[in-house]
Order: structure tokens, then C-alpha cells, then sequence
């Protein structure tokens, strides 16, 4: 039986109908499991129902004998289909052809053959038993076929080859029941072989495809367990808090210290913030982190203001997505409520790029937090928006001078002048300035000079266990060995 009588035939039409109804059964078990698939092959299944209005000719005879000409008029034109085989050959695609008509099945192989390692079977349960003996990447089969159609086939594919691409061939009669199909997920590419040229650009868009899950599928798999890894930290407390002083610069003494999170993994070491707040963020984990690292911060300056270290101002980062969330302002009180800190202790540190996000929410969560009593910072300062008409319209407190101005303005005249400018418009406003990164003594005195408020940097004390900041919190004394507090003038 030809393939263009089944599609044209009264008979076939009730095979149609009847297998339509499997095609939706198949295609719904299989919706989850080729999802990735699906959206991309979607447009793949427009460009050819598109094929479908505007071919001219659907009997394969007529294709038969376009697939001959076309050969010819590509060998004439010298069209190297080998030389781009060659690499291909390297990567040893390999292709299974179904396809219950010898003649298509033969010139589909031999066309094909040029670039791909190329099989051909007569039937589905050829191709099966061929399945069964060895791997293919990408299988090509007929839709319609005797005793088992290419649809059928489809489950015994998910279970023998898993991994490979599948093509459908479609004659004119069955192509919309199959996009219908393939809509769902049942398989990933349609095509309608009357040209040539569209087969090897059908299977070509389908290798690329299949690489590209692969790599997504291998990067969510990777996602997905460092995210495990991130709550499994999360929940048997393997993220620990580390403390940089923070120094009032003319009286210099400890008024404070920021809060930076550290994870503290058994296979990796101690990780650093930029190594996985990213993820965290991504994944929203960083909402439970950050609030653990926030009530971790508060209890700790709770703790001080015990022990009577005066004015022991604690500052947290918050990341952009906890500013998001509607309860955050709620989160802090909760926080301070229960470990009874004064809400004039915490300070809270923004950058101006998390509050571009979504700047209602963020700066009404702001205005909140600042009613309360909470004190804000934006980070960072001068590395994201930087407009500084804008910091008038914020509910902030203090700017924190990024170390970046800080490194080279005792050396680089327009940064002098910019940390300069931005002190001074910063004092215009009434808010307070917090040098970051200060690291040598010329840096301190140039800013020392300019009234800079607060200054943090590896000069006074790198960031350190809550034990260490307590003893150098207890005797005013730098964290940095070469730097003694007191005794600076
Ligand atoms: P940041 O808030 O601007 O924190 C200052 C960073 O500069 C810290 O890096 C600190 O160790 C480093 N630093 C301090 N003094 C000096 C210095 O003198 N020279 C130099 N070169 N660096 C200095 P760290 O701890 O790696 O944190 C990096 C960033 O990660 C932080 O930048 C902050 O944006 C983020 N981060 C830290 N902890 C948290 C957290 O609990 N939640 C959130 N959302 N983000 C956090
Ligand atoms: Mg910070
Ligand atoms: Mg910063």
C-alpha cells in the first residue's frame, strides 16, 4: 500500500479519525515529559501547517519525482552536502529512517547518508528491534504505517531511546491531526517531505534543538541540586554571620558593624556572598536566608547593647527580592520583637538597583521600615543609577560611598572630586556618608578631611566571627593589627 492512497482513500480517513483520538491519549502522556520540546516545536508546526496551505502538490509520486530532480540539481550545482557531512560524520549523528515505502525510505537514506550515519527500516517494529540493539539520535518515521503507525511507535520510543529526537513525515490528509499531536508533546518535529532541502533543514533544527535541551536539561539538573544544597545549608544552619566594624570617623570608634552572610559548606570551604547569592536570589531562597541572617544580626547586636557596648549599630543587606515581598516590613518588627532590639539599632542597606525593580513596592516598604523606626542605607553608592536628584525623593538615612571612589581617590583627581561632590550634595540632603573599602591611612585622612561620617575597610577590619567583633567591639581596637583605634589622631 502506497503512502498517498492511505492519505487519500475513504479508509484512511476513518484510521484518521480513529487514531486522532489515540494521537490526543499519546499526546497527553507524553505533554509533561516533552514540555521543552513542545513550545519551541510549536512554531516548527506553524512553518509547516503554513507548507500545508501553500504546497502545491501532496502525492508522493509527485514528491518522489521532485526528491530525484532535486538530487540531480544539487549534485549539478556542485552543492557539497559532504563537506558539511564531514563534520558531522566526526560527531556520528545517527539516524534511523522508518518508513513503510522502500523507495521514499531509500532516497530519504541515501540523501541523508551524505551527512548522517544513516539506518532504514520498512516498519515500526523494524525499527523497534532496531531501537532495542542500538542508539539513535534522531528518528524520522512516518507517520501512517501498517500494523503499527510512526504515533504509535511513540511510547516504545520514550522507553528504548529516551534521549533522541523524533520527526514525524507527514503526508497532506494527516498533517493537521498530527500538529495536533505534536502540540501536545507527543513527539518534536513534523515535516512533509517534498523537498529535500526542507528534510535537511527539518532535521538540522532538530539535532540543534535536542543540544539545546540537552544543555538546559543538564543546567537545571545542576540548578536544581546546588539549590538543594542551598536549602540543606539553610536548614542545618551552615550559613554564619560574619562582622565588619563600621567607625564614626572623627571620634574613631566602633559605632556599629555590617552584617555579611557567609556559607559555610564541608566540601567547599567557606564560601562567599558572591558565590551564591545569585542563586539564592534567583531561586528566592534568599527571602528564609536573609531573614535568618537578619534576626542571626539582630540578636547579635542585642547581645552588645548586654554587654554595654555602646551605640552597637547592626547593618543587614537585603537582597532586591526580599524588598519585594509584601510582609518584609512585618518580617523586621517580628524580628526586633522578639529578640528586643530598639529599631534604631538596625539599619538596613539597599542598593539603588534593587530598588529600581519595582520602585513603589520598594520604596513604600522603605517608608515603612523608616516609620518604624529602622534605619536605611543605600549601598553601594554611585555604581547603579547614581541619580542624585533622586536620593532626595528616597526614605533613606545615609548613603555608603562605594569602595570603588574610595580606592583611587587619593590618587585620581576625578575621583577626589566626585567623592567631594557626593559627600557635600549627600550633607545638603542630611544624610549621612559611609566610606566603604577604606584600606590605607592617606585614603582614611582624605576623607577624614571631608567630614565623611562612618568609614568601614580591611584598614580598620576585615570581616570576622561574631566572637572576634565582640573583643574588638569590647576594646575599641581595630580588627587590623597594624591599626590601633585609639591611638589614631
Ligand atoms: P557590600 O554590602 O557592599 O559589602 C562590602 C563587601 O566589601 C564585603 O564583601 C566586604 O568583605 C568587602 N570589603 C570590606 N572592606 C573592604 C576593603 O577594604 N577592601 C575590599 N576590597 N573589600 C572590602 P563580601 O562579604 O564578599 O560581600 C559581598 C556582597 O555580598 C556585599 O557587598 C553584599 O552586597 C552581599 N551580601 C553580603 N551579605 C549579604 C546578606 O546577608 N544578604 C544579602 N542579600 N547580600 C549580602
Ligand atoms: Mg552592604
Ligand atoms: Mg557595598
Amino acid at each position: 500500500m502506497h503512502s498517498h492512497d492511505r492519505c487519500d482513500c475513504g479508509t484512511s480517513e476513518k484510521v484518521t479519525h480513529k487514531s486522532l483520538r489515540r494521537e490526543r491519549r499519546i499526546g497527553l502522556s507524553f505533554a509533561v515529559m516533552k514540555i521543552c520540546a513542545v513550545q519551541k516545536s510549536a512554531a516548527v508546526a506553524d512553518d509547516a501547517a503554513a507548507e500545508v496551505v501553500s504546497s502545491r502538490s501532496s502525492s508522493r509520486q509527485e514528491w518522489i519525482h521532485s526528491f530525484t530532480a532535486l538530487i540531480g540539481t544539487h549534485i549539478a550545482a556542485g552543492f557539497s552536502l559532504t563537506e558539511r557531512g564531514g563534520a558531522m560524520k566526526e560527531q556520528k549523528t545517527r539516524v534511523l529512517i522508518v518508513d513503510d515505502d522502500r523507495e521514499i525510505g531509500s532516497i530519504l537514506h541515501d540523501f541523508l547518508s551524505k551527512s548522517y550515519n544513516c539506518t532504514a527500516v520498512n516498519s515500526a517494529a523494524e525499527a523497534l528491534a532496531a531501537l532495542a540493539g542500538g542508539s539513535f539520535d534522531l528518528i524520522m518515521s512516518d507517520i501512517s504505517m501498517p500494523q503499527m503507525s510512526g504515533l504509535e511507535m511513540i511510547p516504545h520510543i520514550i522507553t528504548l531511546a529516551p534521549e533522541s529526537v523524533v520527526i514525524m513525515i507527514s503526508g497532506q490528509r494527516m498533517i493537521e491531526s498530527a500538529i495536533e499531536a505534536m502540540r501536545a508533546g507527543a513527539f518534536d518535529y513534523i515535516t512533509k517531505p517534498f523537498e529535500l532541502a526542507q528534510v535537511d533543514k527539518v532535521v538540522r533544527r532538530a539535532l540543534d534543538h535536542r543540544e539545546q535541551l540537552a544543555g538546559l536539561r543538564s543546567r537545571a539538573a545542576r540548578r536544581d541540586a546546588e539549590r538543594q544544597r542551598l536549602l540543606h545549608a539553610l536548614n542545618n544552619h551552615h550559613f554564619v554571620v560574619h562582622y565588619q566594624p563600621q567607625v564614626e570617623i572623627q571620634s574613631r570608634t566602633i559605632v556599629g558593624a555590617e552584617a555579611l552572610v557567609r556559607w559555610e559548606d564541608r566540601e567547599r570551604g567557606m564560601l562567599l556572598p558572591a558565590e551564591f547569592i545569585p542563586l539564592a536570589e534567583d531561586t528566592g531562597l534568599i527571602v528564609p536566608i536573609g531573614a535568618s541572617v537578619l534576626r542571626t544580626a539582630c540578636a547579635q547586636a542585642r547581645q552588645w547593647h548586654d554587654m554595654g557596648l555602646a551605640g552597637s549599630c547592626v547593618a543587614v543587606n537585603v537582597s532586591p527580592r526580599q524588598l519585594q515581598e509584601e510582609n518584609f516590613s512585618q518580617t523586621v518588627a517580628q524580628i526586633l520583637d522578639d529578640v528586643r532590639l530598639g529599631p534604631e539599632s538596625l539599619e538596613i542597606e539597599v542598593t539603588e538597583t534593587s530598588l529600581m525593580q519595582n520602585p513603589e513596592v520598594g520604596i513604600q516598604t522603605l517608608t515603612n521600615l523608616r516609620e518604624m523606626g529602622v534605619k536605611i542605607a543605600i549601598d553601594d553608592f554611585g555604581t547603579g543609577y547614581s541619580s542624585l536628584g533622586y536620593l532626595k525623593r528616597l526614605p533613606i538615612d545615609s548613603v555608603k560611598l562605594d569602595a570603588s571612589f574610595v580606592k583611587d581617590a587619593t590618587s585620581d583627581p576625578d575621583d577626589a572630586a566626585l567623592v567631594m561632590a557626593i559627600i557635600t550634595l549627600a550633607h545638603n540632603l542630611g544624610l549621612k556618608v559611609i566610606a566603604e573599602g577604606i584600606e590605607t591611612e592617606d585614603q582614611l585622612a582624605f576623607l577624614r578631611l571631608l567630614r565623611c561620617d562612618r568609614g568601614q575597610g580591611y584598614f580598620f577590619g576585615r570581616p570576622t566571627t561574631s566572637d572576634e567583633m565582640t573583643s574588638a567591639h569590647s576594646n575599641n581596637r581595630s580588627c587590623f593589627p597594624t591599626c590601633d583605634l585609639r591611638a589614631m589622631h
